[in-house]
């Protein structure tokens, strides 16, 4: 079954319900939109980049007593409240955000569960909000006029609303930022070398959580007309958590079928055990419990992976000709591209690299070899810009690099792969592909939520169709990139770094447990791109793979240049010999 026919039988079914299901349910289902709704917000922060809250239901007490307050007693209309609750939770969530999020760690769910208490019992004791007992007679929504006193009409808006969120979220997902979301549990180091900045995405993701949050909130508080603080603890804030996780955040749909589990569970649990057991206890929580612990165990990445298996994904059909992307302007052959001098890098005593100094110029393939720990990868990651040089100077095409961020060494034409490959997983290669090409567009999360996107989207997707052309990987564009070997990945890696259009390749020992034809073969291809006018200087511990390959050499040892010329001088070097090959 095709996913557009699923999505339409969604929607009849949503739309049928309040005709033939029983009022009980129409309000059960009215709670799972709500629900939904929140654990969307969830899914794209917790489940695609990896921050956990527990403040949710706090988000949704700001929206709720916003609009309870301000409609009873300034009188104004819902729609009025609706925009100054989603503006509050703006700026709370900015704030919450740029604290908590750039500590990373266990801050953001420490401070979130400080901000949901804190809520809570600032709503039950402010006098003006009733405390405890709450506020009653919070007026309905209007539609000209028409005002949605009904349950099984609000209903329809309410679905309405989280109908619309699910497909602004997927749209986010399938874009530019919806990529650097998903690469954010990664680490930050692989984004920051495409130009994102993991810190402001991870806000905004808090944000756009939140805002889902005070909207659920918000539709509550005019289905109940009345609310209190009870709702909005953290209890509920724990529930909306698992409601994500159980539901799993490989799709959008994860967040209504986590709300819909949890909620029908709880439901009939309530009802269920009392008559099993033959009184009222609080049993149901213990079996829920217990249920969700088996159901972790045995699906980790929640249930939405098992239907999903029944649902193949489309091989959506690529955009062949997606407006060109702008390409720099490439160095003439000879032109100096890298000057490396006298760079230095201490970790405490340890001189790691010790005044290195060598250069590259443009269209050339320069190998840094050296034995274990020669200091090869912290000159690279000084280079990259992941680490600040001790003293020293390295200048990359004229320009000094010493101060620059990763992000910024990458927009100036530095493309880059990882020794330990930092592909998505879960993500297809033409998307991880894409990925490189972020700085090269330039819609946001706003445009790209509203599918506003199409041509930069299409220019992106194009660009890195051309680049997996050029690596020779076309044909498993649309598999996932964790499904590929280790040697594809890495050529993988290259297109990557090629898609940000690079004036200068920077590989970290790209060989590593390569078998001997994909190292053939990965030679080849530097060979291509050095052909096509690529500048690569390839950090790499294996003599052999670098012999034949590179123009230049230039060997470390202990954080030292040993050595540095033609490949067959350089292996002939007596010292070379010495510190490299134990001879
Ligand atoms: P290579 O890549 O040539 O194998 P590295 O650049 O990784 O070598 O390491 C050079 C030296 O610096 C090693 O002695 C290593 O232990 C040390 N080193 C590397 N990174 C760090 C770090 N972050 N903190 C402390 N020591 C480090
Ligand atoms: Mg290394």
């Amino acid at each position: 079954m095709k996913p557009r026919v699923l999505v339409a039988i969604v929607v009849a079914l949503v739309a049928a319900a309040p005709l033939v299901a029983p009022p009980f349910y129409v309000t059960l289902l009215n709670y799972i939109g709500l629900y939904s709704l929140v654990a969307l917000g969830l899914v794209l922060l917790t489940g695609v980049a990896g921050q956990t809250s527990f403040g949710q239901a706090a988000f949704v007490g700001l929206g709720a007593y916003t609009t309870a307050v301000l409609t009873t007693q300034y009188g104004m209309s819902p729609w009025v409240t609706l925009v100054i609750a989603l503006a509050i939770t703006l700026v709370i969530g900015y704030i919450l955000g740029i604290i908590t999020l750039s500590m990373g760690g266990h801050y953001l769910p420490l401070a979130t569960i400080a901000w949901g208490m804190s809520l809570y019992f600032l709503m039950g004791t402010i006098e003006s909000f009733g405390g405890f007992t709450g506020i009653t007679g919070v007026p309905p929504v209007s539609f000209f006029g028409m005002a949605l006193t009904q349950e099984s009409h609000f209903y329809y808006f309410i679905w309405l609303v989280t109908l619309l969120a699910l497909w602004c979220v997927a749209n986010l997902l399938d874009s530019r930022p919806g990529r650097a979301i998903r690469a954010l549990k990664q680490g930050t180091t692989m984004v920051e070398a495409f130009g994102v900045h993991p810190g402001r995405m991870k806000t905004a993701v808090f944000i756009l959580a939140a805002l889902l949050a005070c909207l659920s909130g918000w539709l509550y508080a005019h289905l109940q007309r009345f609310v209190n603080p009870t709702p909005f603890g953290i209890n509920q804030g724990i529930e909306y958590l698992f409601m994500a996780v159980v539901g799993g955040a490989v799709s959008v749909w994860g967040a209504v079928l986590g709300a819909t589990l949890v909620t029908l569970l709880k439901t009939w649990l309530q009802d269920l055990l009392p008559k099993l057991l033959g009184e009222a206890g609080q049993f149901e929580i213990i079996v829920f419990g217990v249920l969700l612990v088996i159901l972790l165990q045995h699906a980790r990445e929640g249930l939405m992976p098992f239907l999903q298996r029944f649902v193949p994904s489309p091989k959506r059909a690529l955009p062949e000709a997606g407006d060109r992307l702008q390409h720099r302007s490439m160095p003439a052959a000879g032109e100096p591209v890298l000057e490396v001098n006298k760079a230095r890098k201490t970790f405490g005593g340890l001189v790691a690299v010790n005044d290195v100094s060598f250069d590259v110029k443009a269209r050339e393939v320069v190998g840094l070899i050296g034995p274990n720990g020669a200091g090869k990868s912290t000159c690279f990651n000084l280079i990259s810009g992941a680490l600040d040089a001790t003293a020293g100077s390295i200048r990359f095409m004229g320009q000094e690099l010493t101060k620059a961020s990763a992000s910024a060494i990458s927009r100036m034409g530095l493309g880059r792969t990882f020794q330990h490959v930092k592909l998505v997983a879960t993500m297809t290669v033409v998307e991880n592909v894409a990925l490189g090409a972020y700085l090269r567009g330039t819609k946001g999360i706003v445009a790209s939520a509203l599918k506003l996107n199409r041509a930069d989207e299409a220019a992106a997707l194009a660009e890195a169709m051309r680049q997996l052309q050029r690596v020779g990987l076309a044909e498993h564009a649309h598999d996932p990139a964790g499904s590929l070997p280790l040697g594809k990945q890495r050529v993988v890696e290259i297109a990557r770094a090629l898609a940000a259009d690079p004036i200068l390749l920077l590989l970290d020992e790209p060989a590593a447990g390569l078998r001997y034809a994909e190292k053939q073969q990965l030679a080849q291809l530097i060979k291509t791109l050095k052909g096509e006018g690529m500048t690569v200087l390839l950090v790499e511990h294996d003599m052999d793979f670098v012999m034949g390959l590179v123009d230049r050499l230039v060997v470390l040892n202990f954080g030292q240049k040993l050595a540095q010329g033609l490949p067959e001088a350089v292996q002939a070097d007596p010292a070379v010999r010495e510190a490299y090959l134990g001879v």
